[in-house]
């Protein structure tokens, strides 16, 4: 009888360590099923912890494979990634930009959606009305979801009309960017939120491996990233550190982390100065927008500097770039307009949104 109870102890155990793929990032509890958004217990966010090695294998479904995201079967691929990588003078740029929806986002809404797919969802809700909204919209409509995207009222742009071009229904929303998000989250539809959901976090850690990858498996010294919700530098980071935990690179790159000066909650706190956030964010960088990024805390522990730019110098570095034929939005600009102030050698800086979305 002991026997066979231990047996079953160790049965349900098994039964319970495959199913608890994700945990808590703040007090390490197990997500309990798709629908526990933020921890019942802690209210931290969720992460999908990487027990598994990087896998060097360099094939055409590289880096989306199931080796490398072993939680989904099928993908719904607009053939997201292997973004190129090209050198001018002393500087790599990453050519997120040229993603299927137009930004890096499309890396985190492929593994999202798929994951959705595959737990049954067909009607799911988000709050983004810049790039995530615009990915999300993109690979629901590949998938057959229908996508219910909350923005605030007062947005407008290019982006909007991208949204509803993919068959996405745009709810217009009073009130702050908080209230936007409690709108989505209280839809009824499912809430696919790319800050809070761990599967769109862990698609953006392929943009690491293509950088190491595309340096002949070496790591650059820095890479250059726009930071306002954390998802791209989490993403980013927890790509790195899978590959310095499979031994495929012996140190970590450091990360820069570039934001505004009407948004810079991360370089305050990783520079110990005081910020008091606008009533109302008006830089032309529209996409950086996290006063308080939930993320906060998480976001410090992944760079190494952080570095503020000021509109002026975005708009000198968004015409630069344009004239190199590079043609970014100038929430993607503030990279080069970092470098600019923060000079490095051997820096890759990663160009995340398309300049046709805000012409
Ligand atoms: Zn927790």
């Amino acid at each position: 009888m002991h026997y066979r109870t231990n047996k079953l102890v160790i049965y349900l155990d098994l039964l319970f360590s495959s199913m608890v793929k994700e945990v808590c990032m703040r007090c390490g509890k197990g997500r309990e099923s798709i629908y526990e958004i933020k921890c019942s217990k802690c209210g931290g966010p969720f992460e999908i912890p990487i027990d598994f090695e990087f896998d060097k294998y360099n094939g055409k479904d590289f880096p989306y494979n199931e080796k490398n995201f072993p939680y989904i079967k099928h993908f719904i691929s607009l053939g997201e990634g292997r973004t190129p990588m090209i050198k001018r003078g002393k500087i790599l740029f990453k050519l997120d930009f040229l993603n299927p929806s137009g930004s890096y986002k499309d890396r985190g809404a492929v593994t999202l959606v798929s994951y959705l797919m595959e737990k049954g969802i067909r009607r799911i809700s988000e709050d983004s009305s810049g790039n995530a909204g615009s990915a999300i919209a993109a690979y629901s409509a590949a998938a057959g979801i229908e996508a219910y995207i909350f923005v605030p009222e007062t947005a407008k742009g290019g982006k909007l009309k991208q949204i509803e071009s993919y068959g996405a229904h745009l709810i217009r929303v009073k009130g702050s960017r908080e209230d936007v998000a409690k709108a989505a989250e209280n839809s009824g539809y499912y809430y696919a939120s790319h800050v809070l959901q761990p599967q769109f976090r862990d698609g953006i850690r392929t943009l690491a491996y293509e950088i190491v990858r595309d340096l002949d498996w070496k790591i650059p010294n820095y890479v250059f990233l726009p930071v306002s919700a954390g998802t791209l530098l989490l993403g980013v980071y927890k790509g790195f550190k899978h590959l310095l935990d499979s031994g495929v690179i012996s140190e970590m790159p450091k990360i820069v982390a570039v934001q505004t000066e009407q948004v810079m909650p991360l370089c305050a706190k990783f520079k110990n100065i005081s910020y008091m956030p606008p009533d109302k964010v008006t830089s032309i960088a529209d996409a950086l927008v996290s006063t308080r990024p939930f993320l906060l805390d998480y976001m410090q522990k992944a760079i190494s500097e952080c570095v503020v730019v000021n509109d002026n110098e975005i708009l000198e570095a968004w015409k630069e770039l344009a004239k190199m034929g590079l043609l970014v939005e100038y929430s993607s600009a503030t990279v080069f307009a970092a470098y600019k102030k923060f000079s490095v050698d051997n820096g890759v800086l990663v160009l995340t949104g398309s300049g046709l979305k805000v012409l």
